[in-house]
């Protein structure tokens, strides 16, 4: 008998397939099943006859589905569902159907593998490229952070340079003026030294110093300007009469004066403040050299205090500040149409604000064309100690 006829050799290549195979009728009773599927599903061959297709499945949907005819397309792949084991326990299982036809009778037949092993890397791959999307996510926003932060300090940079070249060329000009009216001056004390000139020697050398603190004056403008830009202030707070301070800026502000000039400051407070002096001087100053530079008449200052605050106010009978400009007067290199037959570079303003708003203080002002201005400004006195 040639082997292909022998029903032995058939069991045998039935049993030793990778695969396990089941066969069921109409009714779902199982009519015969491989050695794999007893593996699988843990039964041994009487147990298996006596039972149901339903029960070797989680659920009977997709059965149900094939026997109706439905979804055809979708059964010519391979299908991932659950298997049941006896004893309950439930496996992952790859199956696919068929339909066959003996002696006039319709059955079925499933090819069923157990996938646990293929399912349990399945999930550590996923779990990894969770992990590693997760990984790649922080790093991503860890990056843009850097890049974020690296843009921002080359737009500083470049703002920094752009500013100081703004800055160069507009003091280069003003720098000048100064420097020339230095020269005469100095010409003339040589002159004058000859000629026994004391009182008009005096003179020259008095808008000598005035030239020089003009001219330091707009150095120490340009340093301040690029620290604000940069961020780089930390105030360094000390305890000192704030009044004491006020009058120093004015002692050093008489060279500056115009004939009949002067400067009238009425205080009464005598309190302590814990601030900023170097800070503060530097915002005084450049609001004391406006009043006297845009007027010729006299300044009046004033000081009072709360609990919280002190108040500084400074008073001009000036050209004013023109409506139209006043929106824009704290805004860097502005200058108002009537301010520009004097000298400056418009960056006083724009220096004072950016270090109130760093002592957490507060400026603004009123002013009327060819009348006058008022600045008003407001300081935490922050710790007080009295002394
Ligand atoms: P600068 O005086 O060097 O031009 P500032 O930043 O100190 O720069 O002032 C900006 C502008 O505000 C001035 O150019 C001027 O138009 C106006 N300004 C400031 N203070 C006064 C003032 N006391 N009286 C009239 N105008 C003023």
């Amino acid at each position: 008998m040639l082997l292909k006829e022998n029903k032995a050799f058939f069991k045998v290549c039935f049993d030793s397939m990778q695969v396990g195979i089941i066969a069921f009728n109409l009714k779902k009773e199982i009519v015969l099943a491989n050695t794999p599927i007893m593996e699988i599903f843990n039964y041994t061959s009487e147990e298996i006859y006596n039972n149901n297709i339903n029960v070797l499945l989680k659920s009977n949907g997709l059965i149900n589905e094939f026997i109706k005819g439905k979804n055809t397309e979708k059964f010519k792949s391979l299908l991932e569902t659950y298997g049941v084991k006896k004893g309950g326990f439930e496996i992952p299982i790859e199956v696919s159907f068929g339909k066959m036809e003996f002696e006039g009778q319709f059955y079925y037949k499933a090819l069923i593998s157990d996938i646990t092993v293929r399912k349990e890397k399945e999930l550590k791959k996923d779990i990894l490229n969770y992990q590693l999307e997760e990984e790649v996510k922080l790093r991503t926003i860890e990056l843009e952070k850097v890049i974020k932060k690296l843009k921002e300090s080359l737009n500083k940079e470049k703002d920094l340079n752009n500013l100081k070249t703004q800055f160069i060329t507009l003091a280069s000009h003003e720098f000048k003026t100064p420097l020339s009216a230095i020269i005469t001056s100095a010409e003339l004390i040589i002159k004058y030294a000859d000629l026994n000139r004391i009182d008009k020697r005096d003179e020259h050398f008095l808008k000598v110093k005035s030239k020089i603190i003009f001219l330091n004056n707009m150095i120490d403008n340009l340093l301040t300007l690029e620290n604000i830009e940069s961020g780089n202030i930390t105030p360094s707070y000390t305890s000192f009469k704030f009044s004491d301070l006020v009058k120093d800026i004015i002692n050093n502000t008489s060279p500056f004066l115009k004939k009949k000039q002067q400067i009238i400051f009425s205080n009464n407070i005598g309190d302590y403040i814990h601030q900023d002096s170097k800070i503060i001087k530097i915002i005084l100053k450049n609001l004391l050299f406006n009043a006297i530079k845009y007027s010729n008449k006299d300044i009046l200052i004033k000081l009072s205090a709360d609990a919280e605050n002190i108040y500084f106010t400074i008073e001009d009978k000036g050209i004013g500040i023109p409506k139209t400009a006043q929106k824009f007067i704290f805004q860097r290199f502005f200058r108002a149409k009537n301010a520009v037959y004097y000298p400056g570079t418009g960056i006083g303003l724009n220096i004072a604000k950016g270090y109130l708003e760093k002592l957490n203080g507060s400026i603004s002002f009123e002013s009327t064309e060819n009348k006058g201005t008022i600045f008003y400004l407001t300081l935490p006195k922050l710790t007080v100690e009295k002394q």
